[in-house]
């Protein structure tokens, strides 16, 4: 049991953020995301895309203010459960609140804050029958850890950044004995870097580009282990090729998930939140960030990092009712770490 003073629920932006404002209550936090790193939707959906809206950046690249956030957090020593779904939260007869993920890791913790943004990333699966039958077998859609792909024949499919990116990468790295890239039209979605990159890779034989074609089938080899996918193309017909693995990256759904059912208040998808501390309908238990609604709700990370600003102050008075806390501004206090 991993037990802290608050439990973030969502590693995004605002959850990173949260920390640091906790971390100056001298309070610990540990997050946990369903991605395999932090970031949220900065690093799922537009790692390369500039922001103009944070203070003090006149421009600045969404994966760099990631990059930017954890290490202002350090000094915290924040603790990470990355990979594994919140799918419980219980309540003991202490107040306490037990964090149970998807995978059986449990966290204990007097103040739960959820930073979930927009609720748990689920990938687009294609309509492949018995698709799920191989997944963890060969069919991922989510590349969490590339070295499982050392030497292997690799599979991807999709027309947008991740589908070209990890492309670029397990052939680039030399990670992939084999690689294929599928995708089901000429032109692709993403950056026109990545697209250059791949069609240079293509022309160089170091991966198959293989447009106007879709996987439309799946096939197994000895013990149940994906062997080959079956290809259609718009003219060469049906082509078997064997493949190790199969990773459709054709993007990722938000849903509010397990959420909804921990008896918190929700209207349109979100959690309603008092706007005093960013309290919900549960004592003990926050929402900040895009998951929250409360009138004139803005889904800016702006406006989250105020929100966990104000919900740390809370959760500090619920830890220590005898304490008091004086605001210390970081210039004349600075910030000293754990
Ligand atoms: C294309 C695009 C451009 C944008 N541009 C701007 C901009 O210029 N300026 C701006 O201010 N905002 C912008 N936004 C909005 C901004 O990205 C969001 O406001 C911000 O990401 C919210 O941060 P968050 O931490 O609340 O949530 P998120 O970034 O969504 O992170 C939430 C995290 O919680 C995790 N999670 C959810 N449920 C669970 C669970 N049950 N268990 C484990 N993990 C869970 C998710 O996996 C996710 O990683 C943009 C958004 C998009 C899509």
């Amino acid at each position: 049991m991993i037990q802290t003073d608050i439990v973030i629920i969502g590693a995004g932006p605002v959850g990173l953020f949260t920390v640091f404002e906790a971390g100056l209550l001298k309070l610990r936090c540990h997050l946990i995301d369903s991605l395999p790193e932090p970031g949220g939707q900065l690093i799922e959906i537009y790692p390369k895309k500039p922001i103009y809206d944070i203070p003090g950046y006149p421009v600045v690249n969404a994966g760099d203010l990631i990059a930017r956030l954890m290490e202002q957090i350090g000094v915290f020593k924040p603790g990470f459960t990355l990979g594994e779904t919140v799918t419980k939260l219980e309540e003991t007869a202490d107040q306490k609140f037990i964090v149970t993920t998807n995978k059986g890791t449990m966290h204990q913790a007097p103040i739960v804050i959820i930073a979930g943004g927009l609720g748990v990333f689920e990938p687009r699966k294609p309509p492949i029958e018995n698709l799920a039958a191989f997944e963890d077998k060969g069919v991922e859609y989510i590349i969490k850890d590339p070295e499982l792909y050392r030497d292997k024949n690799v599979v991807i499919s999709g027309g947008g950044d991740s589908a070209l990116d990890w492309t670029i990468y397990l052939s680039e790295k030399k990670i992939a004995g084999k690689i294929a890239l599928v995708h089901r039209r000429t032109s692709f979605r993403g950056h026109l870097d990545s697209v250059q990159k791949v069609m240079d890779l293509a022309a160089a034989g170091q991966i198959d580009l293989i447009t106007d074609a879709e996987v439309v089938g799946i096939q197994p080899r000895d013990g149940g282990h994906l062997g080959a996918v079956l290809i259609k193309h718009s003219t060469l017909g049906d082509v078997v090729r064997p493949a190790d693995h199969f990773i459709p990256l054709f993007g990722l759904t938000p849903s509010l998930g397990p959420i909804a059912d921990w008896g918190l208040d929700i209207e349109k998808n979100a959690v309603k939140v008092d706007t005093f501390d960013y309290s919900t309908s549960r004592k003990g238990i926050y929402a900040v960030g895009d998951i929250n609604t409360y009138p004139g709700k803005l889904k800016l990370i702006l406006c989250g990092f105020h929100e966990g600003t104000l919900a740390v102050q809370s959760a500090f008075a619920r830890i220590y009712p005898n304490k008091k806390n004086v605001l210390k501004y970081t210039t004349v206090n600075g910030v000293s770490g754990f």
